[in-house]
């Protein structure tokens, strides 16, 4: 545990520094210090009931070791200061009122990060690959970097849309000032975010109107054929619920129908994107799917007729579309499941004007298929995938996730060659972040002796091995008593990365080989060690809708149970690179989406009353 002791000004930005911090020793749980007293990070009942009573009685606490879940982190005694001396790994003073702040929230962050990033960098002998970048939308931080360049130009009347190598190089150089970032990361972020600019710009060249003017629609269809063990989201069984699809779609077509009027009827902002999630769509049976296909073509079809009207077709071909809907410039339907794709099912996809679907293994290993519960095999997301091509789909994507129960690097290599045989057009690579809702984590006893890459205790592990490596200290720990220097050196780059990094170094590589680029980011936030999620496209197959959504580019509505909402708008600051996201949800439970949807039609109301400000 390490003591936070944090002044009246540093209070206000607990959470950024203990995140930093944490960046530097994953893992590791805090005892803070303020002027308004003592609390804890990740603090149980029996630690809180302990505080509770060494305050009341001025003596130590016991906590009661058996009741509590986290043993290994558990302070065994709480004084009615705080945590033992003993107990504390270190003490951490941050004295903002010291630093150069001028009272700018924004400003004052990175000013206090930069300064803490420098002393840990110090203290610890390392730096991180993400500098003091904590947040999961690194590239948002880029993003308006590179529009602000493109805008320079436009109004010096240079139609270029490209930046010079010198406007890219002050930007990198922005970005280390600022956020003490550099090499490989750095260039990263950049490319990523230069590179979503161009495809964004796909969307103004075929419907004449820009990304910021326009939205996208999310439909979710909360059901599976069964519920993977990992899963976080809002999915159920759909033979569960069958008996009340019907109500389950009308309520669907009221809310779609409700949104549609008001985005495009009401504020005139013209429907982009439509992405079809879940869930799994293609649980639904044919006759279902045909439903909901007609539905998004009657509520969506033509609602961007009237505001596109003065947009000329001979340079923006926004009436004939992929899609077939005018305007409408990408559709995606998740195909996830393989055990739910049929032929039929497929054709229906086809006709309706869906240009990108995606078949998702997560892993080609049958034994972990067989573990994490999706029922279906590895040869299934094969013929899957083939018969996807045959009914004529350009762009299939396919989602891999790293860190799954007992895969080390050998089993994700597997997978990641049975990729680079298949070439889909776009690979999604996650790694597993467990949510509390996932059954994985329900049954936490029953996975126990279950090896998991990424799992936090591995992680911490492997980061102090490191530390100790670096520091050159207790060779003896990993056998090297009496070796040589050289052998040493050879042995700390073995594992100089946690397994869970370097599967995603093997996947990125496999992306570089089968020439996809990557296109969006974002990072696992609240998790140890160094997770991101990374779309990897060939160029011209990038979904749209994930950069509009994972970047919070423009307003992404979503309809359906267990769907959220986020509503980009402008900054009350009136600073034009500055937005505002307002979020609503659909709650968490089917049942109440079919019992009330005027209810979650109610929240929307409140945000479309926002937009008039
Ligand atoms: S297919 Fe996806 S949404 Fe469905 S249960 Fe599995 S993880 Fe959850």
């Amino acid at each position: 545990m390490i003591r936070l002791i944090l002044d009246k000004t540093a209070e206000s930005f607990e959470q950024d520094i203990r995140e930093l911090i944490q960046e530097f020793y994953p893992g590791e749980d805090f005892e803070i210090r303020t002027e308004e007293g003592v609390h804890f990070t990740n603090t149980t009942q029996e630690e809180k009931n302990a505080l509770k009573q060494a305050k009341a009685t001025g003596e130590n606490a016991e906590v009661n070791k058996k009741s509590t879940k986290n043993k290994a982190k558990m302070a065994s005694e709480i004084t009615p200061e705080g945590v033992q001396d003993e107990k504390i790994r270190f003490s951490f003073e941050v004295s903002a009122s010291d630093m150069p702040l001028k009272g700018v929230r924004k400003d004052d962050k990175s000013v206090i990060k930069a300064e803490l990033y420098d002393t840990l960098v110090s203290m610890t002998g390392k730096t991180l690959p993400w500098g003091d970048l904590t947040g999961i939308r690194p590239v948002s931080l880029v993003s308006p970097m590179v529009e602000a360049a493109i805008e320079k130009r436009k109004t010096e009347s240079d139609s270029v849309n490209e930046l010079t190598e010198t406007e890219i190089r002050d930007i990198k150089t922005a970005l280390t000032k600022e956020y003490c970032i550099e090499g490989e990361k750095l260039d990263l972020m950049t490319d990523i975010a230069l590179r979503e600019h161009r495809i964004l710009n796909r969307i103004y060249d075929v419907t004449g109107k820009t990304y910021k003017e326009g939205w996208s629609l999310y439909i979710g269809i909360p059901f599976c054929p069964t519920r993977c063990l990992y899963c976080s989201f809002l999915s159920n069984t759909i033979s569960a619920w069958e008996k009340r699809l019907p109500e389950y779609m009308d309520n669907l077509r009221k809310e779609i129908r409700y949104t549609v009027r008001e985005m495009c009827g009401k504020h005139r902002r013209p429907l982009q994107t439509i992405y079809i999630g879940g869930g799994t769509p293609t649980a639904l049976d044919e006759k279902w799917l045909q439903v909901l296909m007609d539905m998004v073509h009657e509520e969506c079809g033509s609602a961007n007729v009237s505001i596109l009207s003065n947009v000329t077709s001979r340079e923006h071909d926004w009436k004939n579309t992929v899609t077939g809907m005018p305007g409408i410039v990408e559709f995606t339907v998740e195909a996830g499941r393989p055990d739910s794709i049929t032929k039929e099912k497929l054709q229906i996809l086809k006709a309706a004007g869906v240009d990108r679907i995606s078949v998702n293994p997560q892993t080609f290993n049958q034994k972990t298929l067989d573990l994490i519960g999706r029922k279906h095999s590895v040869e299934s997301v094969i013929e899957k995938y083939e018969l996807a091509r045959e009914v004529g789909f350009e762009n299939i994507n396919m989602d891999i996730i790293l860190g799954l129960p007992g895969e080390k690097l050998p089993e994700v290599t597997h997978t990641l060659c049975e990729i680079a045989r298949n070439k889909p057009d776009s690979l999604t690579v996650h790694s597993l972040a467990i949510k509390r809702a996932a059954r994985l984590t329900l049954e936490r006893d029953y996975w126990a002796g279950i090896y998991r890459a990424g799992d936090e205790n591995e992680i911490m592990a492997e980061t102090r091995l490191q530390e100790e490596a670096e520091a050159g200290e207790n060779y003896s720990l990993i056998g090297h008593t009496g070796t040589s220097v050289s052998d040493v050196a050879k042995e700390k780059t073995k594992f100089r990365y946690p397994e869970i990094t370097r599967m995603m170094m093997a996947s990125a590589y496999t992306a570089e080989v089968l020439n996809l680029k990557p296109y969006y980011l974002y990072r696992q936030k609240n998790m140890a060690g160094n997770l991101e999620n990374v779309g990897y496209s060939t160029e011209g197959k990038e979904c749209l809708y994930n950069i509009l959504m994972m970047e919070e580019k423009h307003t992404v509505i979503g309809c359906g149970a267990g769907c959220s909402s986020k509503f980009v708008l402008p900054s009350k600051d009136g600073d034009p690179t500055h937005k505002r996201v307002e979020r609503c949800d659909n709650g968490k439970d089917i049942k109440s989406y079919i019992e009330d949807v005027d209810k979650f039609i109610k929240r929307k109301e409140e945000l479309f009353s926002l937009m008039k400000e």
